[in-house]
């Protein structure tokens, strides 16, 4: 199941991660697609607001991994962009999932082995400008009504 949204700025990209993390699955993994600059570390930017996180998301690209520790739920961020054909097993693997918190993925491809088979997909294109066509797609159906909610 699909559902689109359009966004033509990136503070209505963060709007609408701010307003999805009010209906995250707890333990859910998010996979974030969508090329660089799409608006990937935009929409967790959102979501950690949503989340109450106040301390300001950077892409974790040069560490791969930032932990959240401080909003209502934990927050894993992953950007595994430089883990490109590289099998480092850096224990990303507990993180990933972590059931009492959300886990979001940018660059999922990268360790598709790692991948729970129930993530959420999130794939961002780039229109013309600021327009972004943001699709999420997931096999919950309880979410996929939240979502058509929002
Ligand atoms: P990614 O993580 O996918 O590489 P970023 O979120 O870091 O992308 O960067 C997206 C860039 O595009 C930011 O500079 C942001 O301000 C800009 N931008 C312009 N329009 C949008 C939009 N509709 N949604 C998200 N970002 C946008
Ligand atoms: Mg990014």
């Amino acid at each position: 199941m699909k559902i689109n949204f359009n966004t033509s700025s990136n503070i209505e990209t963060m709007h609408l991660g701010e307003r999805l993390a009010y209906i995250l699955p707890l333990g859910s993994t998010i996979c974030l697609k969508g090329d660089l600059g799409a608006g990937k570390t935009t929409l967790v930017k959102g979501v950690a607001k949503g989340l109450n996180i106040n301390e300001t998301v950077i892409s974790p690209t040069f560490n791969i991994m930032k932990l959240y520790l401080k909003g209502k739920i934990p927050l894993v961020h992953i950007d595994a962009y430089r883990l490109l054909d590289n099998d480092a097993d850096i224990g990303l693997d507990e993180y990933i999932g972590i059931d009492n918190g959300i886990t979001m993925i940018e660059w999922p491809d990268y360790i598709n082995k790692l991948i729970p088979k129930d993530a959420i997909n999130i794939t961002i294109t780039n229109k013309k400008d600021d327009e972004r066509l943001i699709e999420i797609e997931s096999d919950n159906k309880d979410f996929i009504d939240e979502v058509n909610k929002l």
